[in-house]
């Protein structure tokens, strides 16, 4: 492997600031959709299209036709998440720099660098054994808006034997994992209104009303300190684990302790005591603060009474539970625990259902033995606490969709100082290499 040569292409693809929530940078999603357009080119692609959006299009195309042979679809995401706080980064996060044998890059490991991994992993082989598809989007950290629609007008391009989807990360180190379930996700804006215009504390504190105060007590009634989400409804659909999946979480390597000082680096963890930290991660589903605006924030004084407040929130949802309920249940726990005087609205900005996949097909089979003999160990099943909010849309063609990945969990996605580690990199080359060949070899499923 060429691996200095591999380092200045990766490099040049996490260069490309391809934020696609932030306007600003549409041109830069359109720049990252053409990288991917031309690797694809390299692979001998014919049929390279760019789909559904100027800025943020589908990058889509087929590998050289291997006749008898499965057809794989290769999904991954070319945007990224917002680089700030940039104060925190040790390196500017679009000038990945190589520091102890990792790159530290924002996309290195979400998902730009595992792009990159699946798609060298094609180019080190002699040639390709298996029917690839691609669908690399732009939006997924977005909502995959323009995936959604393409997959609703043109659902053939979900045919095939498997879709891999390397999204993902080991449950530990030296522990490949591939993923039964993704929490969904539920996100929103509520704006509380107490007075027309904001008012001068002097003159009206201390019996007008506060629009920061209200949204205060009406978030600590929506969640309370022991964890507790209090939207009725909420739970109901929600099923605990079997015994026999909480007995093999047991077994994996994963230490409170550990998580709390090394990962979470706080002082103590928070949530539903009764239950064990990875079920909180991985099987019930949250209730998170994201920003609050409004008032004043800027330097220095300014004594005003806010008369508007507003609140991103988002809510992980677990199997069972339905975006669409979950709207409507936050939306109706907002009105009846916001006081009768202060005007409350809740506005969603974007959501997904959680998933569920059955990892009994032959495919997983093959995907565990590549990492095998690569890596030393096969790989075990095991929940994820994030999202993808396009998977169901992936699977509605009925293949099964492998959800695996070569991060680690400490590589800080949608934080600052993001990295992937090289060994992964150089590990994962091969081992998806070797899963193509033995997909190959096992014929049509
Ligand atoms: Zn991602």
């Amino acid at each position: 492997m060429d691996q200095e040569r591999l380092l200045r292409e990766l490099t040049e693809f996490l260069r490309i600031p391809s934020v696609s929530t932030l306007p600003t940078h549409n041109k830069d999603c359109r720049a990252a959709a053409e990288w991917v357009g031309a690797e694809l080119r390299r692979l001998g692609c014919h049929d390279v299209e760019f789909l559904g959006s100027e800025t943020h299009p589908v990058v889509s195309g087929k590998g050289p036709d291997v006749p008898g042979a499965p057809t794989l679809i290769i999904y991954g995401h070319y945007d990224v998440q917002p680089p700030d706080p940039l104060g925190e980064w040790t390196n500017p996060p679009f000038e990945p720099a190589i520091r102890d044998g990792k790159i530290y890059a924002r996309g290195s490991a979400d998902d730009k660098g595992q792009v990159f991994c699946l798609l060298k992993a094609i180019a080190a082989l002699p040639r390709p054994p298996v029917n690839f598809r691609f669908l690399i989007e732009g939006e997924e950290e977005f909502g995959s808006t323009v995936l959604f629609d393409l997959l609703k007008r043109e659902p053939q391009r979900v045919r095939a034997d498997a879709v891999l989807v390397a999204d993902m990360s080991y449950v530990a180190p030296e522990w490949p994992a591939v993923y039964t379930t993704l929490r969904g996700l539920c996100y929103a804006e509520i704006t509380v209104r107490t007075s027309k215009t904001d008012l001068h504390s002097g003159e009206y504190g201390g019996a007008a009303p506060n629009a920061h105060e209200e949204l205060c007590r009406l978030l600590s009634r929506l969640k309370s300190e022991d964890g507790k989400i209090n939207i009725p409804g909420f739970y109901g659909p929600v099923k605990r684990p079997s015994k026999a999946e909480l007995a093999a979480w047991k077994k994996l390597p994963f230490n409170e302790k550990d998580f709390l000082r090394k990962r979470v680096q706080a002082k103590a963890l928070v949530g539903l005591k009764k239950y064990s930290v990875l079920e909180r991660l991985w099987a019930l589903p949250t209730f998170e603060i994201h920003g609050i605006l409004g008032g004043f924030t800027g330097e220095g004084a300014k004594t005003v009474i806010p008369a508007e407040a507003t609140v991103k929130v988002s809510m992980r949802l677990v199997p069972n539970q339905k975006l669409a309920a979950v709207e409507r249940q936050l939306a109706a726990a907002v009105k009846r625990l916001a006081p009768k005087f202060v005007t409350a609205t809740v506005r969603f900005l974007h959501g997904a259902d959680p998933a569920q996949i059955e990892v009994d097909h032959p495919a997983f089979q093959l995907l565990g033995q590549a990492f095998k003999e690569v890596t030393g160990r096969a790989t075990v099943p095991a929940r994820a606490g994030g999202s993808i909010p396009v998977v169901p849309a992936l699977a509605s063609g009925g293949a099964p969709v492998i959800l695996t990945g070569i991060g680690l969990p400490d590589d800080r996605l949608h934080a600052p100082n993001e990295k992937l580690d090289l060994k992964q990199l150089w590990d994962g080359i091969e081992v998806f290499g070797r899963f193509y060949e033995l997909l190959g070899g096992a014929g049509r499923m």
